[in-house]
């Protein structure tokens, strides 16, 4: 059996493309479709055809090149039910429990909420990965245009139950922002001073700071750490409920 094939690649300012690809099958799939340009060239440097359009949420820096890339391709548009009138183009919609077949690999739907009403992540468990699109991102958590700060907090947990090896891929390089504003939350977590300054000497070079894995994540991302005793002491929020300290974090983040 052949490993999933997986290619990320910058697009507009700061998003990045996704593209996966099953040799045995033959299919490609992108997560989600930022600029039709880019995931074209993406397509044509590993000479890969689309099959699969994979959205995770509505917004425009996700879903602008659906329709094109529809009309050039005729892929299939798969999206979350709870936002689909949103989705350019979807032809099935998927939520929490779905299941995509792809080649010899399974896909599973989580819904993750808050970013958008109806945001959802794509997990691989054979191929150990996720795309949670714009719900996670290293050192940081999407905004909450769409949620509330509960809401948002078990679709992070539900994250955080992945096995700690997953791969996580993310929307956005946001990494050094996120690292900067971490570091004000946990001033003495070694590990984060350390990934600070690895992501700033990652991005002095123009490399990308993704994928991040769920451990990293959990050893350095404030917004996933609003459970540690640590966090809530420091905030002096000792007794307050995780969510709540959640809420506080990305307050913060929010005013900074
Ligand atoms: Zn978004
Ligand atoms: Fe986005």
């Amino acid at each position: 059996m052949s490993a999933l094939q997986i290619h990320q690649f910058p697009a507009r300012t700061d998003n990045y493309g996704v593209l996966i690809h099953d040799e045995a099958s033959n299919l490609t799939a992108s997560i989600d479709a930022p600029d039709d340009s880019a995931v074209l060239s993406a397509l044509q440097e590993k000479n890969w055809t689309l099959t699969h359009i994979l959205t995770t949420h509505h917004h425009a820096d996700h879903t602008a090149g659906n329709l094109r890339l529809k009309e050039i391709t005729n892929c299939t548009i798969i999206g979350p039910g709870g936002e689909a009138d949103k989705i350019p183009g979807i032809d099935s919609k998927v939520a929490q429990g779905s299941t995509i077949e792809f080649g010899s690999f399974r896909i599973e739907v989580l819904d993750t909420p808050g970013h958008t009403a109806g945001h959802i992540s794509y997990v691989i468990p054979k191929a150990s990965v996720a795309f949670v699109g714009d719900t996670l991102f290293a050192m940081g958590c999407g905004r909450l245009f769409e949620g509330t700060p509960k809401l948002m907090w078990s679709s992070l947990c539900k994250l955080r139950e992945l096995p700690e090896e997953t791969k996580i891929y993310c929307g956005h390089e946001y990494t050094l922002a996120n690292a900067r504003f971490a570091i004000t939350i946990e001033p003495q977590n070694e590990q984060l001073k350390q990934r600070l300054e690895c992501v700033e000497a990652m991005r002095n070079q123009g490399q990308p700071t993704l994928p991040t894995t769920l451990r990293e994540e959990l050893a350095t991302n404030p917004f996933l750490r609003a459970g540690e005793q640590t966090v809530k002491d420091r905030l002096g929020m000792q007794n307050e409920a995780d969510w709540k300290v959640f809420a506080e974090i990305r307050s913060r983040k929010d005013n900074a």
